[in-house]
């Protein structure tokens, strides 16, 4: 538990049970203990077909845990309901949840159930964002915003004022000057009054990686010149009164409430500017930024965590419009928030399998001939080859290191010019790797090669350096024996993972060759990978998604049921993206197998199998029997 510091990201969701396995408290570890469910139970029961109700999914896997995210939605508005509570504030919370973050129609369609009596609603920034925050709000709450973000065109604007004809409650976000016509002219010819709000590009910056969207040279948002521009079009038109809502995003993961509550004090001030011009302003929008603590230090020092529990985010947020809108007499503004991160991150865990390990000394060769080595070097090399016994004999690394590097040199040197053969490199590239483990007084880092595409489905690893926790699901009562690195199955170097939370170049992790005899596979969850990932994920290699299940609790404790399984796209899926037609693949494939007369039949069954199969590797080990005593 301590070696992966699941107490600081995981709580209060994941732990480790007795069995040494992952545990998921899907409505919070605190508020009902004994409905943990057991995390390698899920994949033993999703991927392995001979089990009772086994679904036969291929790993990797992500597990979805709706209560999670009913838990999350609920904590969020509970924190601005205490803050408005105590604060005496004028106003509710009313947030939405912008379905950029993960657009997965169950996730989407979870979020608007479980929000219905917080009038909870969706952020949409493009039009088929748009279609599907429309269909989903249909079941929302009626006073549910529908916040339309996102540059925009005719046809987008069109979209929105038809949700609003559809009495969903739309609000189109002005991003750009230039919308604002787009925006008067589609509402004149539907006949539409529209509700605007104003995107405004605020001073105040966020430092880290997510703030380059915030701060005066920001992509996003208009100036104060433009905000006033358009506050004057649209009292010349009279439509000031459909200008209600301000919105802005300093940038996603907030470090600190300083600077939260700086951003909202500066973003209060132009509302109240707003009202003070004759805008009907009713909405602040503050955006995203709530961030979640990857590495669990609650610090605030990085990208990878926050220094402020939800109370305290909410606190700042209340505390800083309550004071402006107080000092210019405003009425205090409905609050609405944009949580995308906060709300989704903790929902999922991909788990992915380990399939073997490799350590550079793996190949050192037993029984090494050093008369045989010796006699075919160069004079030079010969001498490398004494100093570096000698320094050996000694126990001094440092001048062994030296030795082994110029000897290795000296002797790929000598291969090139074809005076050493290859016999004798590899003679050398041996000894200096026996010296080497004769030297360190511990294995060095292995390479554990994992069932997965770093490209598919971390891929904020890849593109910006976000770090999220990973550890093995299960053997956690035993002490790891060895620290290993992650290498995908993509044919590209990037395609590795050597840095974890909290600056480690490895992980700690167990050797997994001889685990049951070498039955059962080695399995790793990456957490807190619910936000951005999915959509995010290319198809490097033409690797496609994971397999999907949905995991609710059900009946008795530490019981679960499985309330939807998709396997990942197969081979024909991904190779479709691309244009490629499988059927016609297969057909001229088919028609190649038939010319062989006596392979026909069987080649053409082998061929529709593996267009049919997906494209990660198939587990050879099978997922080891557990623990059956606990209900599932
Ligand atoms: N709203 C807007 C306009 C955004 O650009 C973003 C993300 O960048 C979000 C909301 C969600 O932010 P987060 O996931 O940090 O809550």
């Amino acid at each position: 538990k301590k070696l992966y510091g699941v107490d600081g990201w995981g709580a209060p969701y994941f732990s480790v049970n007795c069995s040494g396995n992952v545990s998921v408290h899907p409505s919070g570890a605190e508020t009902l203990p004994h409905q943990e469910i057991d995390l390698m139970k899920v994949v033993r029961k999703a991927s392995d077909p001979k089990s009772v109700g086994g679904l036969g999914l291929q790993l990797p896997l992500i597990v979805r845990f709706p209560d999670v995210l009913r838990n999350r939605l609920h904590s969020l508005q509970a924190a601005f309901d205490y803050s408005i509570r105590s604060c005496g504030y004028g106003a509710h919370y009313q947030g939405v949840y912008p379905v950029k973050c993960n657009q997965d129609r169950y996730v989407v369609e979870d979020i608007v159930e479980f929000g219905v009596p917080f009038r909870f609603g969706l952020e949409a920034g493009s039009k088929p964002e748009l279609l599907l925050a429309m269909s989903c709000l249909t079941r929302g709450s009626p006073e549910a915003f529908l916040v339309c973000n996102g540059y925009k065109d005719e046809e987008y604007v069109s979209l929105a004022l038809m949700a609003r004809k559809l009495d969903l409650n739309t609000v189109i976000v002005l991003e750009q000057e230039e919308e604002l016509d787009t925006v008067v002219e589609a509402s004149r010819a539907l006949g539409v009054r529209p509700v605007i709000g104003l995107r405004a590009k605020l001073r105040t910056k966020h430092s880290g990686h997510f703030g380059s969207t915030s701060g005066e040279k920001g992509k996003f948002g208009l100036s104060t010149t433009e905000i006033l521009t358009v506050a004057k079009k649209l009292q010349r038109m009279e439509m000031l009164d459909c200008l209600q809502l301000l919105h802005f995003h300093i940038g996603s993961q907030i470090p600190t409430t300083s600077l939260l509550a700086d951003g909202v004090g500066e973003a209060a001030q132009i509302y109240c500017e707003l009202a003070r011009l004759g805008a009907n302003m009713r909405v602040i929008d503050i955006g995203g930024g709530l961030g979640i603590d990857y590495d669990g230090s609650h610090s605030g020092g990085s990208d990878m965590s926050v220094g402020y529990s939800l109370n305290e985010y909410a606190a700042a947020v209340v505390q800083a419009i309550q004071k402006a809108c107080d000092r210019k007499y405003v009425r205090h503004p409905v609050i609405c928030s944009e949580s995308g991160r906060a709300l989704v991150s903790h929902h999922s865990v991909l788990v992915f399998e380990a399939i073997s390990s490799t350590s550079s000394l793996d190949s050192v060769p037993l029984g090494l001939d050093l008369a045989y080595l010796v006699e075919g070097l160069g004079d030079e090399a010969r001498a490398d080859c004494r100093n570096l016994m000698a320094a050996a004999m000694r126990g001094d690394c440092d001048t062994c290191l030296l030795y082994v590097e110029q000897l290795k040199r000296r002797c790929v040197d000598q291969f090139k010019d074809g005076a050493l053969d290859l016999e004798h490199l590899a003679a050398v590239d041996g000894l200096c790797e026996l010296v080497a483990k004769a030297m360190y007084a511990s294995e060095p880092v292995r390479t554990f090669h994992v069932n997965l595409s770093l490209f598919t489905s971390i891929p904020d690893f890849w593109a910006i350096g976000q770090l999220f926790p990973i550890m093995p699901i299960h053997r956690l009562e035993q002490r790891p024996a060895v620290n290993g690195v992650l290498s995908d199955l993509t044919c590209d170097s990037d395609g590795k993972i050597d840095r974890f939370i909290g600056g480690r170049p490895s992980l700690p992790l167990h050797d997994f060759s001889g685990h049951n005899g070498g039955a059962g596979g080695y399995y790793l969850g990456m957490f807190l990978g619910g936000a951005y990932q999915e959509a995010l994920g290319g198809m490097h290699n033409l690797f496609g998604g994971p397999s999907v299940v949905r995991v609710s609790q059900a009946g008795g404790p530490h019981c679960f049921a499985v309330t939807l399984a998709a396997p990942g796209p197969s081979c024909a899926d991904v190779l479709r993206a691309m244009q490629h037609e499988p059927a016609l693949m297969f057909e001229a494939l088919k028609r190649r197998a038939d010319e062989c007369v006596a392979l026909g039949e069987s080649l053409a069954a082998c061929l529709a199998r593996a267009f049919d199969s997906m494209p990660y590797l198939v587990s050879a080990r099978g997922v080891p029997v557990i623990d059956t005593t606990i209900a599932d």
